[in-house]
């Protein structure tokens, strides 16, 4: 079930125009093209998360050892 852009109301999945208002609705396609790059900025996101906190605790165990000179 969707919802119309314009109107709100609720209407079946995959119409192209709201039956109460009449308005065009974006398409399947473009709304799981949209879900699909929200995905996948949130995993970019996580990736990039994990690289800082390795790099981080990597950091950490080389200022934790003793010089070796
Ligand atoms: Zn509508």
């Amino acid at each position: 079930m969707g919802f119309c852009i314009s109107c709100g109301q609720q209407h079946q999945d995959g119409i192209r125009f709201c039956r109460f208002c009449g308005t065009q609705q974006p398409g399947e396609q473009l709304l799981m093209r949209l879900r699909q790059e929200a995905e996948q900025i949130h995993y970019l996101r996580l990736q990039m998360q994990a690289a800082q906190q390795q790099q981080m605790a990597a950091n950490n165990q080389f200022q934790q050892q003793p010089p070796r000179w």
